[in-house]
């Protein structure tokens, strides 16, 4: 058994095989093809990019359903009445999430997004002083990440080009963590990576790049964007001072769905650098006072309120989540994966394709990445034969 804490067992090789036959029968033997049901799916598509954005549920759209009934029935009312009153949406759902990322129910909030949650947490945990000025994040991170990155090196009145240090890849695909953790040098102030790369779907060693920056004195997060739903994470007890995500991608939350960040415990009480009402102690937040006191917990890191009615889809694709399993989704990820990785090889890699994902059942996420030259017309030529891919350019 092989395990960096986010991945789960690597066992012996299972016994694929080409034909259809072999791929009925997998699906006879899957625990969990009593879901794909729930889902809306079309008749004539083969729905590949569900690491971009998750396809809907029925569990999704009857939660949406209730919401939007609440908002009928009791409009202002619905924020303390109704079933499931909307001024603690995002504590609760926070708490539902908590258990796919390995935290306790206080240190997670929904709200924001990827992007604004990033800008919230790194204004709060990049405290420049002395010789640690520079933010360390890497070459291979979604494009976002880096802008807002730049900017909240700009914002301290660094430049980006001394102050935000960017790892390189070896190959242009994945990232060596030996790199990563010999970039943490004393100037460093910040780490912020993902845990997933989104292009490859290389896996990082979480656990292992968390420990090194916490043994030299440096706050690190992380961008769960592309593992949330797709991989455990044991955020809290691996020690990560915060992270965040989104919730359209492996959670199935719908388009432009809220966010998510993780803020651990030893960090309860610090005061949220971009402060709102929201983050304001849930008790007293309808004071109106003029002295912000903030939430005991995550929460304090929200700012405006919520999007309650798209927000409301995370209701019935967590509970889904939770009666599947993750640990069960996760090995079938796995295996589908494995699955498809074989079948490259076996029948596309004589036309010159190739798997840009590590093979290693913990280095990687929920995605395969295959690549070709003529990568671009490939995915058009799919996507009019009714197979959806995800695209990404190789830099
Ligand atoms: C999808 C993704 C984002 C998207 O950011 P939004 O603010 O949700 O638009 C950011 N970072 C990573 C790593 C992603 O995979």
């Amino acid at each position: 058994m092989t395990t960096n804490g986010l991945g789960t067992t690597e066992g012996s090789a299972p016994p694929y095989a080409l034909g259809p036959d072999h791929a009925a029968d997998r699906d006879r033997a899957d625990p969990l093809a009593r879901f794909r049901e729930r889902f809306y799916t079309q008749p004539d598509r083969i729905y590949l990019d569900g690491n971009s954005l998750g396809l809907a549920s029925r569990d999704a759209e009857a939660a949406v359903l209730a919401a939007l009934d609440d908002w009928k029935r009791f409009g202002i009312d619905g924020w303390l009445g109704g079933e499931r009153p909307w001024f603690y949406l995002a504590e609760e759902l926070g708490a539902l999430e908590a258990e796919l990322v390995g935290a306790s129910p206080d240190e997670l909030v929904v709200t924001g997004s990827t992007t604004v949650n990033l800008h919230s947490l790194v204004s709060t945990f990049y405290r420049p002083s002395g010789a640690r000025t520079r933010i360390l994040a890497d070459e291979l991170t979604f494009p976002s990440d880096v802008y807002a990155l730049a900017s909240q090196v700009r914002l301290r009145g660094y430049h980006p080009d001394e102050h935000l240090v960017l790892v390189r890849s070896r190959d242009g695909r994945t990232l060596d963590e030996s790199d990563v953790v010999e970039a943490m040098t004393d100037e460093i102030a910040l780490v912020v990576l993902p845990t997933v790369l989104y292009r490859s779907g290389q896996l990082l060693d979480v656990e292992r790049v968390t420990r090194a920056a916490r043994e030299r004195g440096i706050p690190i997060g992380w961008d769960c964007a592309h593992s949330v739903g797709a991989v455990p994470h044991r955020l809290h007890e691996w020690g990560v001072d915060f992270a965040f995500w989104c919730t359209y991608k492996y959670l199935n939350g719908g388009p432009g769905a809220v966010g998510s960040l993780f803020v651990h415990e030893r960090h309860f009480g610090t005061m949220p650098a971009l402060a709102g009402w929201w983050g304001h102690h849930k008790d007293r937040q309808f004071d109106m006072t003029l002295d912000f006191e903030p939430a005991p917990g995550a929460g304090a890191w929200q700012i405006g309120t919520p999007p309650v009615l798209g927000a409301a889809a995370l209701y019935g694709s967590l509970a889904m989540f939770r009666e599947a399993g993750l640990e069960r989704v996760r090995a079938k990820s796995l295996d589908q994966t494995g699955y498809l990785m074989y079948l490259i090889d076996e029948l596309l890699s004589p036309l010159g394709f190739a798997v840009g994902t590590p093979r290693e059942a913990w280095r990687r996420g929920g995605h395969v990445a295959l690549e070709h030259p003529d990568a671009v017309r490939i995915a058009r030529a799919l996507k009019q034969r009714g197979a959806i891919p995800d695209f990404g350019r190789q830099t």
